[in-house]
């Protein structure tokens, strides 16, 4: 069969695909409505991001269609591609299917060629970020995707009917809506705080940006720069103060190596996605642990990015020990050297932290928490590991003491918190559409249950004849019996 060689073909060909799938398929829950008469939604998904959007498709996959899907930034501003990722080219290599379900016409890769060709593929490398937000705009539009953007969650309280969420409209509106499940699809950062080291804590703001936040380059043209870590981000934001004439940008980082292995890319197979929650904690801490004590190897690319420049200098075993202000500027001392700069960048990463988010404040002392699961070992594992939540086989938050909050099995935390129990499906690309189908899959198992009167009485009252009573001989008994007339 001839690729197709525009968009509008290949979305021609999509619109087959899904037809000859079935999709959409039937809603099957039960309309619902609250108390005082407002429509009950089966799942609102917070974050609309890739990982909102993916669930979004798996829950309408699996019939759950009364469903809304909100973010509180612009529409083609969602996530971090087009506002603080600052790499070239996305870190995965451009083969990843991603969050596809097997669905072949709905691949960055026939979207690319549709549009470039063939050829164009395979000079083409690393995709290159911005176009990856506007693969997932395609993404949501082509699927008819229900995205709301400048609507903030910004509470969640239990409900009669499940939960009542207030919104926030960026025109100014409020809502308190219902509905029986939400899903928290609100980031990497949205369940964690960005790990601040104790000596820049003073100068955020000021003399310091996480690299999780807006940083004016332009005005470190001449400027003396600190980078702070050795990973992906570090090193990106770095590349970007050269490239915007920075005078000098120092990379510190306190191991004594550069690691040039990321282990997580060979953890991506069927056996690990799904044997993964299937292991006890102790085993599943173990692999984590690994991974990521053994380091992962910022990119190729990035690493020339930066290390092209003469006025890059790498600080290896250099943890800054004390930050002080001299003359306007910052003095930072390491064991064994001390540098004069005007802005530190800090690659440092996000630590998951449930009571982070504003949304998530008042419910994390009553959510379950690897804590509880493993934290008297007689080595407790690092705290940050113990902070990630123990959720369900389908991603619900789980009580800490049993009755104390049963309202939280409403709650699907569908982030990188999840990762502890479900490995990385709700992080990465990679296997986020295993992670999105096994959510989808189990959110739907758990609304069938919470109804399942209402769906043992639609099986009675079902009533679509195979037989019409006229196939064998009148005076057959029939059962329900034939009414006279039809
Ligand atoms: C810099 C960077 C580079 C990355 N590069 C790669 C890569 O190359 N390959 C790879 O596999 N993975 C990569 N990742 C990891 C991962 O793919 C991304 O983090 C991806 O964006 C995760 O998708 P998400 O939907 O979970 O989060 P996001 O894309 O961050 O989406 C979350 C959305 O939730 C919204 N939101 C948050 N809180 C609320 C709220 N209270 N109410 C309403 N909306 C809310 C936000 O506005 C946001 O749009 C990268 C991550 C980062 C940070």
């Amino acid at each position: 069969m001839p690729a197709p060689t525009s968009l509008q073909a290949l979305e021609a060909d999509l619109a087959r695909d899904l037809l000859l799938l079935n999709y959409p398929p039937k809603g099957w829950v039960p309309e619902a409505h609250a108390a005082d008469g407002r429509p009950v939604s089966d799942v609102i998904v917070a974050g609309g991001g890739m990982l909102g959007l993916v669930v979004s498709f798996a829950l309408r996959r699996q019939g759950v269609m009364r469903t809304r899907t909100l973010d509180q930034a612009e529409a083609g501003r969602e996530g971090p591609w087009v506002t603080y990722a600052r790499m070239n080219t996305l870190r995965s290599p451009n083969h990843l299917t991603g969050p596809v379900f097997g669905i072949a016409n709905l691949t960055f890769r026939a979207w690319y060629e549709a549009q470039h060709g063939a050829a164009a593929w395979e000079t083409l490398g690393k995709i290159p970020r911005a176009m990856w937000m506007d693969y997932l705009v395609w993404y949501r539009n082509v699927l008819d995707l229900p995205v709301e953007n400048g609507v903030r969650l910004a509470a969640i309280r239990p409900a009669p009917h499940g939960l009542d969420v207030d919104l926030e409209h960026s025109d100014g509106r409020k809502e308190t809506a219902a509905t029986r499940k939400l899903v928290l699809a609100t980031g990497r950062e949205g369940q964690a705080r960005p790990r601040i080291p104790a000596p820049f804590a003073p100068y955020l703001g000021s003399h310091v940006s996480h690299t999780a936040t807006d940083i004016d380059f332009a005005a470190l043209k001449g400027k003396d720069v600190a980078a702070i870590g050795l990973g992906a981000s570090a090193l990106d934001n770095a590349a970007c103060a050269l490239e915007a004439g920075a005078r000098q940008v120092t990379v510190l980082a306190r191991s004594p190596t550069v690691p040039r292995i990321n282990k997580a890319k060979g953890i991506v197979y069927g056996g690990f996605t799904h044997g993964f929650p299937t292991l006890p904690p102790e085993w599943r801490l173990k692999l984590l642990d690994y991974v990521s004590s053994y380091r992962v190897a910022p990119p190729h690319d990035t690493v020339l990015r930066v290390f092209g420049h003469a006025n890059a200098a790498l600080w290896l075993e250099s943890p800054v020990r004390s930050a002080r202000l001299e003359d306007g500027r910052l003095r930072l001392e390491t064991p064994e050297q001390s540098l004069l700069v005007d802005h530190v960048i800090l690659g440092t990463g996000f630590a998951i932290d449930l009571s982070a988010p504003a949304e998530l404040a008042e419910h994390a002392p009553l959510i379950r928490t690897h804590a509880d699961l493993i934290g008297d070992r007689a080595t407790p594992p690092q705290a940050e590991w113990l902070a990630f939540p123990a959720l369900s086989p389908s991603f619900q938050f789980v009580e800490r003491e049993a009755g104390s909050a049963p309202y939280l099995e409403n709650i699907y935390c569908f982030t990188y918190a999840a990762a502890m129990t479900h490995g990385n499906v709700s992080g990465d690309i990679p296997a986020a559409g295993e992670g999105a189908e096994r959510l989808a899959q189990g959110l739907a198992a758990d609304l069938f249950r919470a109804n399942i009167e209402q769906h043992f009485q639609a099986m009675v009252d079902f009533e679509d004849p195979e037989l019409f009573g006229d196939e064998l001989p009148e005076g057959t008994p029939w059962s329900p019996p034939v009414k006279s007339g039809g």
